[in-house]
């Protein structure tokens, strides 16, 4: 699994505050690769939690 942050990112912060282990967000989000394997539930919850659906999960 590896998650990525697409085009649109607008640094609401939801994503951090859900799963900080594997998002930051700095002028955008970013992910931490090598956490999202013990993180799942929350990158899917954050993702679910995006605001402009920009989180992907492949
Ligand atoms: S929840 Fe979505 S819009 Fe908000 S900071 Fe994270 S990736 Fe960006």
């Amino acid at each position: 699994m590896s998650v990525k942050i697409e085009d649109g990112c607008i640094s609401c912060g939801a994503c951090e505050s859900i799963c900080e282990a594997v998002f930051t967000v700095e002028d955008i989000a970013v992910v931490n690769q090598a956490a999202v394997a013990d993180n799942m539930a929350c990158v899917k919850e954050a993702a679910d939690a995006c605001p402009v659906n920009v989180i992907v999960i492949e």
